[in-house]
């Protein structure tokens, strides 16, 4: 076709104002029917399809040519826009209302018979997808995605620039700082056995910006952590990092919704009702038994400790007379059989609950329940008229220590209330964190991380566990979007939390000297946040996992099953780090080979 652009057309542009015109367009064979006469073709590239009719016998056509295209060949073409012939318009599609006659063709790059069919509505194994992401790529729903997360990327740009933010890049080789969570090493071969830290956030060194005088600073950073993969979990991901000077919580708040605003109203087209409800962390745990509640919808967990104060059914006495607690969701007009509400027994256990009461109530308000017949008639009474019941509804009752009881109801109120398909949006700032939280062997851990003010500094000090901080989450329909807190700006604050956290003094300035003698130089009050990505675009997309979010994602188990990583490096490459893999590793793959050459 000689030396000219290949196209000057998007295949998807392609319009009822458009015929007449001649077009080029280049792109991929995405349908095609070909029944020995004329061929109609799906041509695909980035702006969408368009129908392309190509007759073997027209001049300047290869009946060889037009009749071995196959599925993903990459061609060009050269012809006219028609209106398609009256009845075969295509309403579902944005250029159905034309076609082009083609007279010129090439094929630029053929394709090897595809290893899955590139239909959205085909469901294709993940590994598969993965190993060919490549392919998986042209699919619309991935396209789209793409599109969508630079999208969002581009708004949230837009707003930081508009509101004076400076977008500055922070390293990737750092020093290991305890943000909760595994790092990932990078070893130094320079400085043999020592090794770098891939950043779990820029946190320290966004501070260090503020100490430095910037007072705006934002960055779409790549954080690393080192931690079991889940839904909406990778070893890599994408936030939207930011932090300010001279700033409090309310300056934070207001710049997140502002950002959360724009981002939906790009990729939603609809504008969120501001300002956003706030539930402290403790009226979201008591409410919905989470810390991330999903208020698409209510069914809220109902304290019943006092209905029950001197009830005679003896599992409810015996955990209230232990300090224990009951407590109860109305799920609403569940309609289901016995083995249903059975299955939401087993659920309970698995959850960790040693038993859940379900009562239905009936037609004239009288319960039907396996406990019924223990309850007097104010607990009937009480029950009913705390939980708002209706004829119909199914009450779910269980008893334990409180956070037991919270976690578990919370968790039944997600499996039974969950609006599937709701395009509605329920936004959230979750406030009043602690400082602290209890970890697994009784030593306290950050809530947040260690660099979160708290409210008040005395209460810390006498009382650590019960201490609130200055931090907050924003959460979009139960998922936590994101996590930020004012910092503490007092070295002399700094190093006790540290010490509260455990960290010996000598250790705290082993290795937070340093950043512990910046904060001693003029540091400005300063506060910031960041916002996940990954998972803020897949949620507006309806996508039920980032992977669907991330162009090159790992699989479950860390992998890339089209790159093969990660995967062994050569002798050579570990001696000039200076490491030797340990004897246990050695042995794994010693038996690894003998188990793959023995089958
Ligand atoms: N560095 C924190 C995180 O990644 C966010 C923040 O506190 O700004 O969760």
């Amino acid at each position: 076709m000689g030396a000219r652009t290949l196209k000057d057309r998007g295949a998807g542009s392609l319009r009822r104002e458009d015929v007449g015109a001649r077009v080029r367009l280049a792109g991929w064979v995405a349908r095609r029917r070909d029944h020995g006469g004329i061929v109609f073709v799906d041509l695909r590239d980035h702006t969408g399809v368009v129908q392309i009719v190509l007759d073997p016998d027209a001049e300047g056509l290869s009946a060889e040519v037009v009749h071995g295209l196959r599925a993903e060949y990459c061609i060009a073409v050269a012809g006219g826009v028609r209106a398609r012939p009256e009845g075969t318009e295509n309403p579902d599609l944005a250029t159905g209302a034309v076609e082009v006659a083609v007279d010129e063709l090439e094929v630029l790059s053929p394709a090897d018979p595809l290893p899955f069919q590139l239909d959205d509505r085909v469901e294709v194994d993940e590994v598969r997808r993965l190993q060919y992401r490549y392919l998986d790529l042209r699919r619309p729903r991935m396209a789209e995605n793409l599109v969508a997360r630079a999208r969002a990327i581009r708004t949230m740009r837009r707003v930081m620039d508009e509101l004076g933010f400076l977008e500055i890049e922070t390293p990737t080789l750092i020093a290991s700082t305890p943000e909760g969570a595994r790092d990932f090493l990078v070893p130094s071969r320079l400085q043999p056995g020592h090794f770098y830290a891939l950043p779990q956030s820029p946190q320290l060194f966004k501070q260090l910006l503020m100490i430095g005088g910037v007072e705006r600073y934002y960055q779409v950073a790549r954080c690393w952590r080192d931690e079991d993969l889940r839904a909406d979990r990778q070893f890599e991901f994408t936030q939207l990092d930011f932090e300010g000077a001279f700033w409090d919580q309310e300056d934070v708040l207001e710049v997140l919704e502002e950002l959360a605003v724009a981002v939906t109203e790009e990729l939603r087209g609809v504008t969120p009702r501001r300002p956003f409800p706030r539930l402290s962390f403790h009226e979201a745990l008591e409410r919905y038994g989470t810390d991330k509640p999903d208020l698409r919808f209510g069914m809220e967990i109902t304290d019943l400790s006092d209905v029950f104060a001197g009830t005679g059914f003896r599992a409810f006495a015996e955990v209230l007379a232990a300090g224990g607690t009951v407590r109860g969701i109305n799920a609403g007009a569940l309609g289901l059989a016995r083995s249903g509400l059975d299955g939401l027994v087993e659920r309970a256990r698995a959850l960790g609950a040693k038993g859940l009461v379900w009562i239905v109530v009936e037609d004239h308000g009288e319960l039907r329940s396996p406990v019924a017949k223990f309850l007097d008639d104010d607990e009937r009474a009480g029950l009913v008229a705390r939980l708002g019941a209706e004829p119909g509804d199914t009450l779910l009752l269980m008893a334990d220590e409180r956070l037991l009881v919270l976690e578990v109801l919370g968790r039944l109120r997600l499996d039974l209330g969950r609006p599937e398909g709701h395009d509605e949006l329920a936004y959230l700032f979750v406030v009043d964190y602690p400082v602290f939280e209890p970890g697994d062997d009784g030593q306290l851990v950050p809530a947040h991380h260690p660099f979160t003010a708290p409210v008040d500094v005395e209460t810390m000090r006498r009382n650590p566990a019960e201490a609130l901080a200055k931090a907050y989450d924003l959460v979009l329909n139960g998922t936590e979007l994101g996590s930020g807190s004012v910092r503490i700006h007092d070295p002399a604050v700094q190093a006790e939390v540290l010490e509260i956290l455990g960290f010996a003094p000598e250790e705290a300035e082993r290795r937070f000297g340093w950043f512990l003698e910046a904060l001693r130089y003029g540091t400005p009050p300063h506060a910031g946040f960041a916002v996940g990505i990954d998972r803020f675009v897949s949620i507006l997309r309806n996508e039920p996992n980032i992977r669907e979010i991330i162009p090159f994602p790992k699989t479950q188990s860390g992998q890339d099953p089209l790159t093969g990583s990660p995967s062994r490096v050569s002798d050579a490459q570990l001696a000039e780090l200076g490491i030797a893999l340990r004897p246990e590793v050695l042995a794994r793959w010693a038996e690894e080979a003998e188990g793959s050459s023995g089958e």
